[in-house]
């Protein structure tokens, strides 16, 4: 039983846009009628997959750096307050200015304060997951202040009604070209009226918009891919230069950073430079890498803030099997092979963060005692391919599976704790599965299947508590006997075993070492037997 001490300090969760707006079966059920978005989302994810695929596979030693990338996260977890102090102290001692913030709302105030003793009423921004996550533009807005998004995606976000992001690398993947077209017609000022839906057109009318703004602009709002605590540099990678412009140009930088993008030192970015533009935009290297390491009399922007953001990290970092999700780059390779993100699109998520991350990101940010947000670990069907694309490694199904138990205890909690009836059923699959006996007994009912499995060899619908999984899915005609009954019945003399004996699991491992101890033994000798290869002295 926890005890609630007085004076403990209290899990803080995280606010902004990181909840679900409605449950998400009933969001996703819906985008999944709209079939220009599913074509759109088809399109694009499969594209920028087999990408990602060609620049991974040519790497000989890619899953060396993708445990490389994760051990240096974990490594970074476990000691985060010693480097965001590292980090703080050579930011400062580099003439950059460090500001704490305990969540999106603390970060959106310094922001305001910041930009409003510029005297500006207007600012530029490169795409930032940290401003979207702190809802720093509706904010400003509120406040008077126009902020300018000026990545093309976000730009068509920015200027379409009542539009969000959908998709973190490529926010605008729900519109297709004429889409934008039309929204370019329609909101930039002085855009040629027969603007065309090539895509060269479009990005110099865009390009024909920020200009100006670029040149003009005091005030710039950045996100980090990157902080470096040895240096105290921060880091920034894009592929369309308007991050560059907004880097170098402004007087003022003002940067977002969740407090977990801190690597320990400049050699640890040599690995997420090989990782990161592979994973999300499949191009061996992005075109813009800017770092800035304090400021430089003369060049650059001479005010240099950084807003170490909170919002939740903490009371993820405390959970030990769902803190992974802090290891995120924020590549998108998890959303871009995702069956339910293909599908149902990353408005579904509510959240800034969609798709796999988003599932277990947003419950563990805001909490997974939120209504909307509890349904967000559900919204896979646990396939792991997110897992495998994953260039640091996070286990996503393991984290989806641990935050539904969280979601189960937290509701038998806030009911009291009476047990329901599913409580029932797990409890007899519990006593099933753990049972030899009883699973074989089970199995003799196998034929019984045929009178519940239709014309088209499959299970359509079961009856009760059992009816929720034929909800969704078919189940495939079980087979006539079960592979135990088959296994008895060709290797009689394998399957004999004592009654009561157990395998003696240590003994198998061994057993299996000294097997491959063994090949390897044979192949060495196979290899000095044979006559060396002809060298060129040789020949
Ligand atoms: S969870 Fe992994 S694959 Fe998904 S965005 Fe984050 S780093 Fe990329």
């Amino acid at each position: 039983m926890s005890v609630t001490q007085l004076g403990m300090p209290q899990v803080r969760h995280g606010v902004g846009n990181i909840f679900e707006t409605e449950p998400f079966p009933k969001y996703a059920e819906r985008e999944l009628k709209n079939e220009q978005l599913r074509a759109n989302l088809g399109f694009a994810t499969h594209k920028i997959r087999d990408k990602r695929a060609a620049v991974t596979g040519e790497l000989p030693d890619w899953q060396d750096l993708r445990t490389a990338g994760s051990m240096i996260k974990q490594k970074v977890m476990a000691n985060l307050d010693t480097y965001l102090e590292e980090f703080e102290r050579n930011f400062t001692a580099r003439g950059g200015h460090v500001h704490w913030a305990r969540d999106a709302h603390e970060a959106n105030e310094i922001a305001l304060k910041l930009i409003q003793a510029e005297g500006v009423d207007e600012i530029i921004k490169i795409k930032s997951m940290a401003t979207a996550e702190s809802g720093l533009n509706e904010y400003l807005e509120e406040n008077g202040i126009n902020a300018i998004e000026t990545d093309l995606a976000e730009e068509i976000v920015q200027l379409g009604d009542n539009d969000r992001p959908s998709h973190i690398l490529v926010p605008a993947i729900h519109r297709n070209r004429t889409e934008i077209r039309d929204i370019f017609r329609k909101k930039i000022e002085g855009v040629d009226p027969n603007l065309s839906d090539d895509p060269a057109e479009l990005a110099e009318a865009s390009r024909f918009r920020l200009r100006e703004k670029f040149l003009s602009t005091k005030v710039a709002v950045s996100g980090v891919n990157f902080g470096i605590a040895d240096t105290g540099t921060m880091t920034i990678v894009e592929s369309e230069g308007n991050g560059r412009m907004c880097l170098t140009l402004p007087e003022t930088l003002i940067t977002f950073m969740g407090i977990e993008k801190i690597l320990p030192t400049v050699e640890d970015y040599e690995v997420f430079l090989q990782l990161l533009p592979r994973s999300s935009t499949g191009e061996r290297m992005n075109p813009y890498t800017s770092t800035w390491t304090g400021v430089t009399p003369g060049d650059g922007p001479q005010n240099l803030h950084v807003i170490l953001m909170d919002n939740g990290r903490t009371a993820a970092l405390a959970d030990e099997v769902g803190r992974q999700a802090l290891h995120c780059i924020r590549c998108s390779a998890c959303m871009n092979v995702c069956p339910v993100y293909e599908r149902a699109g990353g408005h579904a998520y509510g959240s800034t963060y969609p798709g796999p991350i988003g599932a277990i990101l947003s419950p563990q940010l805001g909490g997974i005692e939120n209504e909307f947000n509890s349904t967000l670990p559900y919204a896979s069907s646990l396939c792991g391919a997110c897992y495998d694309a994953c260039p640091v490694k996070i286990n996503i199904p393991e984290v989806l599976v641990h935050l539904r138990g969280k979601d189960i205890d937290a509701k038998k909690a806030k009911k009291k704790q009476i047990p329901t009836e599913m409580d029932g059923l797990m409890f007899g699959a519990k006593k099933l599965f753990s049972s030899g006996k009883l699973m074989a007994l089970a199995e003799k009912g196998l034929p019984m299947s045929k009178l519940v499995t239709g014309k088209d060899h499959k299970i359509s619908k079961l009856p009760g508590l059992v009816g929720g999984w034929t909800d969704y899915r078919d189940i495939p005609e079980p087979p006539a006997q079960s592979f135990r009954n088959w296994y008895k019945k060709e290797r009689p003399s394998e399957t004999k075993r004592v009654a009561g004996e157990r395998v003696d699991i240590d003994a198998l491992i061994a057993q299996n070492k000294n097997k491959v101890a063994e090949a390897h033994a044979a192949a060495e000798v196979a290899a000095t037997d044979k006559p060396a290869p002809k060298t060129e002295e040789t020949k």
